[in-house]
């Protein structure tokens, strides 16, 4: 099948670039015939990951809140897009069901939707905002685990299913938390799946994505800083500041590249594995990087 593209992609420009024909491009293909489940795939890195499978051949189901723009970004790449609030366990389930209503089976899970906590003293948390984000960040994973691992299994599909944490699920101080705790939640989820969903060849890893500047994270900025920061003065501040790669922050492809990875056929061996996209922060603290100037 050749996959419904937009005018003008990276890939299309990699294709002239290397004087490829179109036929010819199912072999840059890595997820031909493939069904996708993009949960927060409306906007940001789930947006720029649903597009990128897509790019790479498969069937894509956008669940969000974001109605308007999940519809726009599902026609213009031939995805079908579904309302789902991942924090209703009904919701989930029926996006997974229109995975199977519309192609018969499920191949890969992208649980990615997330919300950003609010800034707060651990002496006041507001305890009905923290349980807001667990049942988003948190729960939100469970229920689309759950869901697409009973059709993974009832398919017998050796299935991918790939959650979005974060830096700030591995260290402190990154975030509120409430959205540490839930990131840090979803990768002892991800393992404890992995050991039972693996007896069954379903391959189960996280991606955890550091200083990303989409709108969520340009929000965070605001709050914990309390300024009007824009978007160009984010993507500057995480480059001199949030990686080992100086002057370089990620971007949403950067994060959207890893999830094929994981989603492919490409990381077959890889499950219960946690693949951290930050640039080295996580890894390192530059603060002796003076020697190598
Ligand atoms: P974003 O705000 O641009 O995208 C989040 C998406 O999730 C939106 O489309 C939003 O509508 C959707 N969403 C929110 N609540 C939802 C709900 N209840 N049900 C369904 N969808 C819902 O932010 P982003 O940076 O693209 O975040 C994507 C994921 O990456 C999140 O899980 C976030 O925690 C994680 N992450 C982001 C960064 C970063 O630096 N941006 C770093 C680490 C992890």
């Amino acid at each position: 099948r050749l996959v419904p593209m937009p005018a003008s992609t990276p890939f299309d420009s990699l294709l002239r670039r290397c004087k490829i024909s179109t036929p010819n491009a199912f072999a840059f293909c890595r997820m031909i015939g493939k069904v996708a489940v993009v949960t927060g795939g409306a906007r940001g890195i789930g947006a720029a990951t649903a597009k990128l499978f897509a790019e790479n051949g498969a069937y894509v189901v956008i669940a969000d809140i974001l109605d308007d723009s999940g519809t726009v970004l599902a026609e213009s790449i031939g995805a079908r897009y579904i309302h789902c609030d991942v924090s209703k366990e009904s919701d989930v389930e029926s996006a997974i069901q229109l995975a199977i209503t519309w192609k018969g089976k499920l191949d890969i899970l992208f649980s990615n939707a997330g919300i950003g906590g609010t800034a707060s003293s651990i002496t006041n948390l507001d305890m009905e905002k923290v349980k807001h984000l667990i049942s988003i960040n948190l729960l939100g994973n469970v229920h689309a685990i759950k869901h697409a691992a009973r059709v993974m299994l009832g398919c017998g599909t050796k299935g991918s299913i790939i959650c979005t944490s974060s830096s700030a699920g591995i260290m402190g101080g990154l975030a509120s938390h409430p959205y540490s705790l839930s990131k840090a939640g979803i990768l002892g989820l991800m393992r404890t799946v992995a050991c039972e969903l693996g007896v069954h060849g379903i391959r189960v890893n996280c991606i955890s994505p550091h200083g990303v500047p989409t709108d969520m994270l340009v929000s965070g900025y605001r709050m914990f800083r309390g300024d009007e920061m824009t978007p160009e003065q984010v993507v500057k501040l995480v480059g001199e500041q949030g990686s080992l790669l100086r002057g370089k922050a990620a971007t949403v492809e950067d994060v959207a590249r890893a999830a094929v990875f994981l989603a492919s056929d490409d990381a077959g061996f890889i499950t219960g594995h946690n693949l951290i996209i930050d640039g080295g922060y996580t890894s390192a603290i530059a603060s002796l990087s003076f020697i190598y100037k």
